[in-house]
């Protein structure tokens, strides 16, 4: 028997419990279902417009969609001011960032982002056969640019992951800094600046829509408010010469019928868009609210979720695991300085009253559990 060639194995870097599915979590846990707070989704559902069109493509379902994604890419470039041939439509950001790095990283080049980051970017960087330059959050949790341009001058340039607002920190960077970031960079640097939570700052702190610049593309996606998180589709906005690299290694067929449609429909529906995201800033503030009263921290926000600080990775652990156990899925970052943190995401208003009820109840054994160890520990 001849050998077979064996898989590259690429299983380091991305901690694979960290990408468990609320489904398979709850098939190991014997649960029914869980209650979804963990993976940024809408609450809210996608848009009536969405809806009607996702309907009206439905029979169609035995054609492909159209390979050029045509529609909705002149409806993203008019939304944008920029002309169609600056826009590319992807399966995702998730799929729009396997393009760039395999449009852009050669073999050695290093690729940097935060540690700790949204995983998919190391994961396409590893299944490229690179390896992924960390660069710590600062103590204050924000993604540290200063800490970014000084490796990428060590390093001698290389692809950035910028995502801004950030997950899992949701802080964010205005469009100034991130201009005086490009300029602060070395040469042969290119930046991913990935968008997914962009609708979600606050009006005078939203970035221009027509901005491009021959060292960065731009990712934004119909993931998050729109509602649209199962189809798998989303964007990217770079120059045209960015965006015909990209363009050249896209599968023909890799935007199904059911995403063009909605997401065009959603384009137009910027009333239900706009509803979402108020909704979402509400329910942020009633997060923050309810961990003021509990005793937690919180960190700032401008995303659909909020990390709850609970001081230290082992009580966060614990506190996760507790609420998996009281049937709710959240997550927790992986690395410090945010580790002690668990990441909450906007529920409907029934799922954030059954959130705060179990969080109380696990505070409350939490406390009572650290008197009994201090009182156990006096002489
Ligand atoms: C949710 C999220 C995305 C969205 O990815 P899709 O593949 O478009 O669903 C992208 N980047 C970050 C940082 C996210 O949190």
């Amino acid at each position: 028997m001849k050998r077979a060639l064996q898989p590259l194995g690429f299983t380091q870097g991305v901690a694979p419990a960290a990408l468990l599915g609320p489904e398979e979590i709850a098939r190991r846990l014997g649960a029914r279902g869980l209650i979804r707070l963990g993976s940024n989704e809408s609450p809210f559902g996608p848009g009536p417009k969405a809806l009607a069109a996702i309907q009206r493509e439905a029979a169609l379902s035995h054609r492909y969609g159209d390979p050029a994604c045509f529609a909705l890419r002149e409806a993203v470039a008019g939304h944008h001011g920029v002309p169609i041939d600056c826009v590319a439509v992807g399966a995702g950001i998730d799929d729009l960032l396997g393009w760039v790095v395999r449009a852009f990283l050669s073999q050695g080049m290093s690729a940097i982002a935060s540690r700790g980051a949204f995983p998919t970017f190391e994961m396409h960087v590893n299944g490229f056969g690179a390896s992924l330059t960390a660069v710590p959050y600062r103590s204050d949790g924000r993604t540290d640019l200063d800490g970014f341009v000084h490796v990428a001058k060590r390093c001698g340039g290389g692809l950035i992951f910028l995502p801004n607002p950030d997950n899992p920190s949701g802080s964010s960077w205005d469009w100034g800094d991130v201009e005086a970031f490009l300029d602060a960079l070395p040469d042969d640097v290119f930046l991913i600046h990935d968008e997914a939570y962009a609708n979600f700052l606050s009006a005078e702190h939203r970035f221009p829509l027509d901005t491009l610049d021959e060292r960065m593309v731009r990712m934004r996606t119909f993931s998050k408010e729109y509602g649209l998180a199962g189809l798998r589709v989303g964007y990217a906005l770079g120059t045209p010469k960015v965006i015909g690299a990209l363009d050249a290694i896209r599968l023909l067929y890799g935007v199904n019928r059911l995403a063009q449609a909605a997401a065009l429909a959603s384009l137009s529906d910027s009333v239900f868009m706009e509803d979402v995201v108020a909704r979402i800033a509400m329910a942020r503030d009633e997060y923050h609210a309810l961990a003021r009263r509990l005793g937690l921290a919180t960190f700032p926000s401008e995303t659909n979720f909020v990390l709850f600080d609970f001081g230290d990775a082992e009580r966060a652990r614990s506190a996760l695991e507790s609420l998996l156990r009281r049937g709710i899925h959240v997550r927790k970052p992986a690395a410090p300085p945010l580790d002690g943190c668990i990441r909450v995401s906007v529920g409907t208003p029934a799922e954030r009253e059954r959130f705060a009820e179990e969080l109380e109840a696990i505070v409350a054994d939490d406390k009572m559990a650290e008197g009994a160890a201090r009182r156990t520990a006096l002489p």
